[in-house]
């Protein structure tokens, strides 16, 4: 994290948590500019108090007016637009900038108040700072900046003793100190519990020994979304079962350790034969695997499900002593079209028929594919029916 901004160093990281917390900054910005509107005009109430119900008020109610309208216009806009982070940011800064400038003429009609202007913008200062959501490195310039002119005005007006000025330059500096300090730490705490969250839900997605997603991930996020997207555009959706075959022969033989060694290579040899960012590997229990492939049709997967049997005949993993272990695989592939299956049916349906699929492979022999298109519910006579291929 950027000790600085206060944001992540990474900009992916740092893009996908601002997306994360974006409902609520939307949420927190509306209150906060709405609430902030409505005290600048409730505020025009000191204006006549102090000028009366003249040209200069009435002017003055057109700033305060002008204000409303921009924290509107950002609410509004924000809405039309509900997945624009940096629109947020925006709105909040230009509502923040149109605020204190509007707060100029007010200062300039009502010289003799000054310290209470003073003590106004202070609090306006804190409220860019900690209640407007916005970057902090646009508060801190927009609060800074503002400051500045504050001060600037407030000598060229030349109203108060030097005591005065001092003070009120000392106040105004507690509160872009202070501001800014609880500022970055409400950031920097933000990120944190994002970061942790972040380790969590991927600790609790994952298979710690292959580093697959884990069946949980599976069946709670991974293929309702791919199910519903496929759905959505009348895509096909493919699901490949795999088996180790007769790997408790090879922990009997060469250990436990071997085994998991075995296992890691043949997970690792199945992903380098996915698509990146596309096809997920689940491990689905002990050695056995679940590939699922978005736009894939039966012919695609059982060709992949092929290559990887194949590839796998072939391929041995050097265990820790040295020796050299081979295994096969059986493999149960299929796959539903959502241009032709309108009908719903649970994800669980899905994995089964795979699944009896795979068990097709085993009794056919084993080191097999064995495929068969999903139609809405499982067949009856699945081993009857599924081709085998290997
Ligand atoms: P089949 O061809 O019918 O699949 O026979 P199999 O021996 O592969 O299947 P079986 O279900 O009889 O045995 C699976 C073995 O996988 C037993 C279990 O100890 C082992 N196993 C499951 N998870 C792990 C693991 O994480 N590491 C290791 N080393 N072995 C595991
Ligand atoms: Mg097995
Ligand atoms: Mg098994």
């Amino acid at each position: 994290m950027c000790r600085l901004s206060a944001e992540f160093t990474d900009k992916t990281v740092e893009a996908h948590f601002s997306h994360h917390i974006l409902p609520r900054t939307k949420a927190q910005l509306r209150t906060a500019l709405l609430f902030c509107a409505a005290f600048y005009l409730v505020f025009w109430v000191t204006d006549v108090l102090a000028l009366g119900l003249g040209t200069v008020a009435w002017l003055l109610f057109a700033c305060r007016l002008a204000v409303g309208v921009v924290a509107v216009a950002s609410c509004v806009t924000n809405h039309l637009h509900p997945h624009s982070v940096g629109r947020v940011y925006l709105t909040a800064s230009l509502t923040e900038i149109v605020g204190l400038l509007a707060f100029a003429p007010v200062v300039l009609a009502r010289p003799a108040e000054l310290p209470w202007h003073a003590m106004a913008m202070s609090i306006m200062v804190l409220v860019v700072y900690l209640y407007i959501p916005n970057r902090l490195i646009y508060s801190m310039a927009i609060a800074i900046v503002s400051t500045i002119v504050f001060i600037v005005v407030a000598v060229l007006l030349n109203r108060l003793a030097a005591e005065e000025v001092l003070s009120m330059i000392m106040l105004l500096a507690l509160a872009n100190g202070f501001g800014c300090i609880a500022a970055r730490r409400y950031h920097m705490i933000r990120r944190e519990e994002f970061r942790v969250q972040s380790v969590l839900k991927n600790l609790s997605e994952r298979d710690p020994l292959t580093g697959c997603h884990n069946r949980r991930y599976l069946q709670q996020e991974l293929l309702n979304m791919e199910l519903s997207r496929a759905r959505r555009f009348r895509l096909s959706l493919a699901v490949v079962a795999c088996d180790i075959d007769h790997f408790k022969a090879v922990n009997d033989t060469y250990g436990h350790a071997a085994g998991d060694q075995v296992l890691v290579a043949f997970a690792s040899l199945l992903r380098g034969m996915m698509r990146e960012n596309v096809d997920s590997l689940i491990r689905f229990g002990g050695e056995e695997f679940l590939i699922v492939l978005p736009e894939t049709d039966l012919a695609g997967a059982t060709h992949l499900a092929e290559r990887m049997r194949a590839a796998l005949a072939v391929a041995t993993t050097q265990i820790a002593t040295g020796h050299p272990v081979a295994v096969t695989a059986s493999f149960g592939v299929t796959s539903v079209n959502f241009a032709h299956v309108t009908a719903r049916f649970p994800q669980e349906a899905l994995i089964e028929l795979a699944d009896q699929l795979l068990y097709a492979a085993k009794n056919a022999g084993r080191n097999a594919v064995k495929a068969l298109e999903f139609q809405g519910r499982p067949p009856l006579q699945l081993a009857r029916k599924a081709g085998t291929h290997g």
